[in-house]
């Protein structure tokens, strides 16, 4: 959950760790850390993960408010010798809001370019258009029980590509019926993959996935992964 100074705080200041401070083509980066994927259909594989500093929203379930303030400039060389000293074949940039830096885009095509299955989680409040079309994003759609359905770039919708998959965090039931309009009025289910996750601890999974039953959703229920592992421990 997140503070009241932290939820207060104007565009201006969610935005301040990156304007005007990066030097270059540099990427101001939170964390970078192996673990196993939590989420969407890459589930269970081991994964590098890129998390970047800084979001423009503040969703009512957030836990990565860490990654709003706190990071470390470095190049996309650098960057990319870090993932690959790894060894493992996949790799999510993530955040935070990894688009609201430029040089994500950049970095996107270099890790794409060494051969790596290459995944972008972000938070569908800024276009997906310039992103390169090898990458797989996993876009959110924040509903209104996030406190940020105003932010959606709902053109996004309408230009995803094969290897995307669309994902859902719901907080209660009214979310459900929220995603269920969406997926309709987009044509999500033929377009792409659709993901409904429970937001941790406010509703039960069991009871999502009853309502996924009875309603013959063509939609997949995902437990976070990392968090049935390690709780909420950051860096995992
Ligand atoms: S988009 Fe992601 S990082 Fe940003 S506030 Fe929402 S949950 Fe947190």
């Amino acid at each position: 959950m997140l503070n009241n100074d932290v939820i207060n705080q104007n565009m201006h200041e969610r935005l301040s760790p990156i304007k005007n401070k990066l030097s270059n083509n540099n990427l101001l980066v939170h964390e970078i850390y192996a673990s196993v994927q939590g989420e969407s259909s890459y589930m269970g594989y081991p994964c590098v993960f890129v998390r970047t500093t800084a979001c423009h929203l503040r969703c009512t379930y957030c836990d990565t408010a860490s990654a709003f303030f706190k990071g470390t400039e470095k190049s996309l060389e650098e960057v990319v010798k870090q993932v690959l000293a790894y060894g493992i074949d996949l790799v999510e940039l993530t955040g935070g809001e990894p688009l609201l830096q430029e040089a994500s885009f950049t970095l996107l095509r270099l890790l794409a370019d060494n051969n790596l299955t290459v995944l972008l989680e972000t938070s569908g409040g800024v276009s997906i258009k310039n992103v390169d079309k090898r990458i797989k994003v996993i876009l959110d759609v924040k509903t209104p029980g996030s406190g940020q359905v105003h932010k959606n770039v709902w053109h996004n919708l309408n230009i995803l590509w094969p290897g995307c998959e669309v994902k859902f965090v719901l907080t209660c039931l009214d979310d459900y019926e929220f995603a269920k309009e969406i997926c309709v009025k987009y044509d999500l289910y033929n377009k792409t993959k659709v993901l409904f996750s429970a937001a941790y601890g406010q509703i039960e999974h069991s009871i999502l996935a009853e309502k996924m039953v009875i309603d013959c959703l063509p939609a997949r229920l995902q437990i976070q992964l990392h968090k049935v592992l390690w709780g909420n421990e950051p860096g995992k």
